[in-house]
């Protein structure tokens, strides 16, 4: 029988160059061994998604998503124990502001798009909601005792004013199996919608990470 994969190696994306292979993992933890789909555009000097076609579109095998057992919607989570420094795209159709007025804020899983590693120039944003396999759109937000695994890297994928984008996320601690990926979507999102109760969203089937309660010295 061959041995079990307990861990996946985190991707390292090739030094100075654009990623030529597929970052995702097959649903049998090895690493994808495919080109990407789109290709690099010398033109514009910029790197597209990292994914073949076919992790595109069904997303990366190193998770799954699941039903939230509460009822909170999807949620996703890791199916093998990925290391601090997993890379991930949340990816989906470039849009414009105002393209989409009859988006609806609470079902809202857009991402500002910053081209390249330019932190400060938006272009745009990504909705990844007409692409089921931009799995990362599943990850919930934290509750207050909870703490984000993933966090938001400064690089973008796909040319500015280009119809499709993504963002890399990185894991930021090591994420066992069957936990699930959380992140947080900041607080100008929350207090954009005050009617929404922030709930912990780990469970017994699917942990999430737990903040450490403050120590607190006295004096
Ligand atoms: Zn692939």
């Amino acid at each position: 029988m061959p041995k079990k994969l307990n861990r996946i190696a985190a991707q390292k994306k090739p030094h100075g160059k654009p990623d030529t292979q597929c970052i995702a993992h097959c649903l049998s933890g090895l690493r994808c061994t495919r080109q990407i789909e789109m290709p690099f555009s010398a033109k514009h000097k910029t790197s597209p998604v990292p994914y073949c076609e076919k992790h595109l579109r069904w997303g990366d095998g190193a998770f799954k998503v699941h039903k939230h057992p509460k009822g909170y919607g999807k949620i996703l989570v890791a199916r093998y124990n990925l290391p601090k420094g997993y890379r991930m795209v949340y990816h989906g159709v470039r849009k414009t502001t105002g393209q989409d007025a009859d988006l609806d804020p609470d079902e809202d899983r857009t991402l500002w798009f910053y081209p390249g590693n330019d932190s400060e120039r938006v272009n745009g944003y990504i909705d990844p909601s007409p692409c089921p396999g931009s799995v990362l759109q599943f990850a919930a937000n934290g509750g207050p005792g909870e703490v984000a695994n993933i966090r938001q890297s400064n690089r973008g994928f796909g040319r500015r004013n280009g119809d499709y984008a993504g963002m890399e996320y990185v894991s930021t601690m090591p994420i066992p199996a069957g936990w699930q990926l959380v992140h947080n979507y900041g607080s100008e999102w929350w207090k954009d919608r005050p009617e929404i109760v922030r709930s912990n969203v780990g469970t017994e089937r699917f942990p999430a990470p737990q903040r450490k309660a403050r120590k607190v010295s006295c004096k």
